[in-house]
């Protein structure tokens, strides 16, 4: 549900209103519902690869309207840009411009995605400056996009192609209204097993997952879409919200599992549970997680230790566990919920932001472990998402956090649970370490 402001500049007299006055003009986004469109128009695959001819056939076998060339006033649905074999910044001309002649006809909601190659991994300064000149080309991009459309790239690393399998799953979710609080962000995708699954309304069917703090807000939104998707779900949370954590349980047909995450014995018995009840574990969803704002000058030991007990060091420790107990599914997802906080920085948020940037630094460590399982462990980082954590923040300020994005509007908690259902799933296998943000391109940091 939209925000009352973004209700009211979408009304007749409100956008006349709003207009006038050179306000915000945030606009209702679309969001996944099972059986939509995967896109509203056409797509326009742009570029002169065999990357991009690939690419073009597999999206028709989508059945999805395809071109390779823009038709004149032709509403479309999204263009993709495959700059996969750029070698030099002068080279970025071609497809950039022809991109630029079909921008004034992207439909409401439409989508950009670059198909391009880290920068990282170039082996010339000429192919490194090609490479990275994309990113910041799409990311300026997104800042121009209008009326809820977002632009967001894909890193094929070294070995991938524009159909690899995990190629195909990052652009089916960035095309989708799955991603829709997903803007001017980049995903590194490899060639390691994946897959786009065999229904794609079910793709977690057969899967058992568990969600810590799934007693309300962005968790409970995390079990109801890994439920949608087809999984088993085990919620944890603190005893004292067992009634809303057995009432979210009830709901998404799961198990309730009550307990504090910084217990010692706290990876123990969700593996113990999972175990009993459904033989294995497949996919662990660290969601728990607290603020304690205090300036640092004003910071006590309780409030440091408190947010860094549980919104780090809690799941380090369930982690550990989890990988020493030998019952983990054979391809192992991992995600966990970071925050812009921990990449940007958060005035009277010290602690929470060495909790949030732990959590993806732990991510980025661990990868190479779980990909040697099979498996995968990346972060979400959520940007201002419209919760009961955030309704406390006061009007005016709250206000302000809001509009700062490029979309101009808070998240709600199932964008945030849309992207972690997708890093969850088989489509997913060839993306590991990585922090995806869900932030509306925050204006501020990263
Ligand atoms: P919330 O406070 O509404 O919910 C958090 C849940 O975690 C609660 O049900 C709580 O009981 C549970 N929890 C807390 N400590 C626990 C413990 N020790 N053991 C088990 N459960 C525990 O918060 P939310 O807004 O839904 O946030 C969820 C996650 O998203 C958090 O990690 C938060 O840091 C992160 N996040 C939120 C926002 C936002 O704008 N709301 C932005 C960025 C990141």
């Amino acid at each position: 549900m939209a925000d009352k402001y973004t209700q009211l500049v979408n009304s007749g007299l409100g956008r006349n209103l709003a207009k006038k006055l050179g306000l915000p003009q945030p606009a209702v986004l679309r969001r996944y519902e099972p059986g939509q469109p995967l896109v509203t128009g056409p797509v326009v695959v742009v570029g002169d690869t065999a990357g991009a001819d690939k690419l073009a056939a597999e999206l028709l076998s989508w059945d999805l309207d395809v071109r390779r060339h823009a038709v004149p006033a032709e509403k479309l649905g999204a263009i993709i840009l495959v700059l996969d074999e750029v070698e030099h910044p002068a080279e970025l001309e071609k497809p950039v411009l022809a991109a630029a002649g079909s921008l004034r006809d992207l439909r409401p909601g439409g989508r950009i995605i670059t198909l391009s190659r880290p920068a990282a991994e170039a082996t010339s300064p000429e192919t490194a400056a090609a490479r990275q000149g994309v990113d910041g080309f799409l990311r300026s991009l997104a800042k121009e996009l209008r009326a809820g459309a977002a632009g967001n790239g894909v890193l094929l690393a070294d070995g991938t192609t524009s159909i690899s399998p995990s190629t195909l799953g990052a652009i089916r979710f960035f095309l989708s209204a799955r991603s829709a609080f997903v803007d001017g962000q980049f995903l590194k995708v490899s060639t390691e097993d994946g897959g786009l699954p065999a229904d794609p309304q079910r793709p977690l069917e057969g899967k058992v997952a568990v969600v810590t703090g799934a007693a309300r807000g962005i968790g409970a939104q995390i079990a109801r879409t890994l439920h949608r998707d087809g999984a088993t779900l085990i919620l944890v949370d603190i005893p004292a919200a067992g009634d809303q954590l057995a009432s979210v349980a009830n709901e998404v047909r799961g198990t309730a599992l009550q307990l504090d995450i910084t217990g010692e014995d706290a990876g123990q018995r969700i593996i113990g549970h999972a175990v009993q009840r459904h033989g294995r574990l497949d996919i662990v969803v660290h969601n728990a997680g607290i603020t304690r704002d205090k300036l640092l000058a004003n910071m006590d030991q309780a409030r440091w230790n408190s947010v860094i007990n549980i919104n780090i060091a809690a799941q380090l420790r369930i982690n550990e566990a989890l990988l020493q107990s030998g019952h983990l599914g054979p391809a192992p997802r991992i995600v966990s919920v970071a925050s812009t906080s921990g990449i940007a920085g958060n005035r009277g948020q010290t602690n929470y932001a060495a909790s949030k940037g732990g959590v993806m630094g732990m991510v980025r460590a661990s990868a190479p472990l779980f990909a040697s399982l099979g498996g995968t462990i990346n972060a979400v980082a959520p940007g201002f998402i419209e919760t009961e954590m955030t309704a406390r923040i006061p009007l005016a300020v709250r206000e302000v956090a809001r509009r700062l994005n490029s979309l101009q509007q808070g998240g709600l908690p199932s964008d945030v649970a849309e992207t972690i259902a997708f890093l969850a799933s088989d489509a997913a296998g060839g993306i590991n370490g990585e922090v995806l943000r869900v932030c509306g391109q925050n204006l501020v940091g990263a």
